[in-house]
């Protein structure tokens, strides 16, 4: 096979497989790549700016996806960049999400071998230790929670850009009603989508205290709090609020504050709970 030929199988867009190398009794094949001519352009990996010359090079070597029987490594030839705000850096490239030695598909093929299986035998499946597999898990299911459908503003179909107006009047509504909690909730609301997290935290606290059993008030605090970083208070009234009523919306913020606390196994049935949960019709990106 030529090396053009192993460039089309590979797949890695912009690059070209430069020499390979077959390892028969160990099964083991080794592609090194580099950047195709004409595919110059360098992203700093601190701040995202494109910048035309490189500084150095240097390889790298990352486990990808097998060919047949063959486990796959890649090396390759990546370049630092002298960023006028982030000093000299690593480029960016999207086949290498992280520093760990694995390409991206391949760490997508590992996590989605953990939806369905345990992880001591994902760790079998693909030769890696249960710590590595775990790693591999969190960074995926990271990876793929912003993707995700956010819950829209489908509660109260208040346009975005009269949040502003909607605030005002649900303000004087609560002026004269001090116990009014729907309209203390529609702030607070407004407040969480202005990014104003410790205002909607202080709203909703209150209403908590008016109607304990409101699963989206503790659903919209959770969230606040996620925005402050206060991830244990957030986990707490995520919970409560998919106790009170199972939602997707619910689970899938659940998902995320677990997630960031590393609890990678409760991640997942929480979006396992979401997804069961989600309308059939919703899009999937
Ligand atoms: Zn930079």
């Amino acid at each position: 096979m030529r090396e053009t030929d192993w460039t089309k199988v590979l797949g890695w867009p912009g690059y070209r497989v430069y020499r390979h190398e077959i390892n028969e009794p160990a099964k083991t094949l080794k592609l090194w790549v580099r950047r195709k001519r004409g595919n110059r352009k360098l992203v700093c990996s601190g701040c995202g700016r494109k910048l035309a010359e490189g500084y150095d090079v240097y390889e790298r070597e990352v486990r990808d996806l097998p060919c047949f029987e063959f486990r796959t490594t890649v090396v390759i030839e990546l370049y630092r960049v002298r960023c006028p705000d982030c000093g000299v850096k690593t480029e960016k490239v999207p086949q290498l999400p992280s520093k760990a030695p694995f390409s991206k598909r391949f760490e997508e093929a590992v996590g989605l071998a953990c939806e369905s299986a345990p992880v001591r035998r994902v760790a079998r499946q693909f030769a890696l230790s249960p710590n590595t597999v775990r790693a591999i898990d969190l960074r995926y299911l990271k990876r793929w929670a912003p993707r995700r459908r956010k819950p829209a503003l489908r509660q109260m179909g208040i346009d975005e850009m009269y949040l502003d107006e909607a605030a005002k009047q649900f303000q004087s509504e609560m002026e004269l009603n001090a116990q009014h909690s729907q309209s203390l909730y529609q702030l607070a609301y407004i407040r969480l989508q202005q990014h104003q997290a410790p205002e909607a935290s202080r709203l909703l606290a209150q209403v908590i205290k008016q109607d304990p059993s409101n699963s989206d008030a503790h659903y919209q605090l959770g969230k606040a709090l996620l925005e402050q970083g206060d991830v244990s208070e957030a986990t707490r009234e995520l919970e409560t609020s998919v106790q009170l009523r199972p939602t997707d919306y619910g689970y899938f913020q659940l998902s995320n504050a677990y997630a960031r606390t590393g609890r990678s196994d409760d991640a997942r049935r929480a979006l396992e709970k979401f997804e069961k949960l989600k309308p059939k019709n919703a899009a999937v990106p």
